[in-house]
């Protein structure tokens, strides 16, 4: 070990939602990833599952411990198979970024 493909931050992968793990591009044709648990616990390898190549995510580790306790004791992923709470969803993520007034509303118009 200790010989990683790259190093990335964070800010640079991309977030998935609903596998709850954040991602990167990995020359293989898959992609690295990363849980945001993992994170929590202070780990920054981020793996392919295709290959074996690994990155080192580069990242503040005391943003992470504050959420995963939130999510925790509000027990959200049982409520999570209810399609409908989508947008209850996306309302939470918009807390969590702490945008104050003047949020766009992005109301589905779906049937
Ligand atoms: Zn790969």
């Amino acid at each position: 070990m200790g010989a990683y493909y790259d190093e990335i931050e964070i800010e640079d992968m991309a977030w998935d939602a609903e596998k709850g793990v954040y991602h990167y591009p990995c020359p293989c044709g898959d992609r690295f990833e990363i849980t945001r648990k993992q994170l929590g616990a202070y780990e920054d390898i981020a793996t392919c599952p295709s290959c074996s190549l690994i990155i080192r995510v580069i990242y503040d580790p005391l943003d992470f411990e504050d959420e995963e306790d939130e999510e925790d004791e509000e027990g959200e992923g049982e409520e999570a198979e209810d399609s409908d709470s989508e947008d209850d969803h996306f309302e939470d993520a918009l807390e969590n970024l702490k945008i104050t007034d003047e949020v766009p509303r992005a109301v589905p118009v779906s049937a």
